[in-house]
């Protein structure tokens, strides 16, 4: 059996290395946060002191990171998990980040006799719970069905996005689209409250259109229409796929500039002091600054943490 290395056992990779370690696979875990590590221990992993640890004791390891920069330190810098893997180990990115820096590290861990597989998520924290996540999955096929049974771990809906890096250009591509949905939603839902249009009328009527979207009909119901703002998608972290996406764009040579309204909208959010809070508190800024409750009154007094 592989075993397996986890790190970054936050929001999302907290539950996936827990059902890693469901399904029978040795774990070794490292992340800052001693009470995340706990967790998994209690689970049956075992804690290492460094990335290069995690490196030494597994033929795959897991990555599950905020930002490009911190996979890139984690994987291949000073005490990282190159410098413990054996030949023929092989990373897994899972974290949100840019195409250009997976290739680039990518290309650096073949260079010294490691692969890697790209394979950033889709869909919630709740989905990272019962292993049904959406996998968007780049590499070389060979290590691609090495760490497939890793993988199935965690995720049902598989989609092959072709070589080194892909997967995470489908990743941004996705949610630069999924994030401005959102920050539009809140817009409009704003505008036509503040006309005074009720919620109802504005789902019934957009349910037939071509503004109808997953964001309205799927996740908006569960969180922002309920006033519940605490930590499942974190506007920071929202902010940061924009970014990349916006910063992808200027690389290919043209300006995103409906994304870089989206990033200016969650941006704003973060400067009120609102970055570790789900998208959801967006709607609830655009109500603050008109005046106006877009949500049914008797949800509309938030969720304090
Ligand atoms: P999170 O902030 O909850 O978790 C990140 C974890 O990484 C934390 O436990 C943190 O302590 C750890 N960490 C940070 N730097 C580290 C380092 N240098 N060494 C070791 N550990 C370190 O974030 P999350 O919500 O779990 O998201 C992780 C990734 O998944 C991000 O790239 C995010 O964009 C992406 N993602 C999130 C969601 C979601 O709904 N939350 C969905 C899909 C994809």
């Amino acid at each position: 059996m592989l075993k397996v290395g986890f790190i970054g056992l936050g929001v999302m990779g907290g539950p996936m290395a827990l059902n890693i370690v469901k399904r029978g696979f040795p774990l070794t875990v490292f992340d800052l946060n001693a009470s995340a590590v706990e967790q998994l221990t209690r689970a049956g992993a075992r804690a290492a002191a460094t990335p290069r640890e995690v490196g030494a004791a597994s033929d795959v390891v897991v990555t599950m990171l905020p930002e490009p920069q911190h996979v890139e330190s984690v994987v291949l810098g000073a005490d990282g998990v190159a410098e413990g893997l054996k030949s023929g180990g092989i990373v897994v990115d899972m974290s949100t980040i840019d195409p250009i820096t997976s290739k680039r590290v990518g290309d650096e861990l073949r260079r010294r006799g490691f692969e890697m597989v790209d394979s950033p998520v889709g869909k919630t924290s709740e989905h990272a719970a019962t292993g049904t996540l959406t996998l968007m999955i780049g590499g070389n096929p060979a290590a691609i069905e090495r760490v497939m049974p890793v993988l199935e771990c965690m995720g049902t809906d598989k989609y092959m996005c072709g070589g080194p890096g892909m997967g995470h250009a489908m990743k941004v591509t996705n949610n630069v689209l999924a994030t401005t949905i959102f920050a539009a939603n809140t817009e409009a839902l704003a505008i036509g409250a503040k006309c005074g249009l009720t919620l109802e009328t504005m789902m019934e009527v957009m349910r037939t259109t071509m503004g109808w979207n997953a964001q309205l009909g799927v996740a908006m119901p569960k969180k922002a229409f309920v006033g519940d703002d605490s930590a499942g998608f974190m506007i920071k972290l929202a902010a940061k796929d924009v970014r990349l996406a916006v910063e992808l764009a200027k690389a290919q040579g043209f300006e995103a500039l409906v994304g870089q309204g989206a990033l200016k909208t969650l941006q704003n959010a973060m400067d009120a002091g609102f970055a570790d809070r789900d998208t959801a508190r967006l709607l609830m800024i655009r109500e603050d600054q008109l005046g106006v409750k877009v949500r049914p009154a008797a949800a509309s007094t938030g969720k304090a943490a």
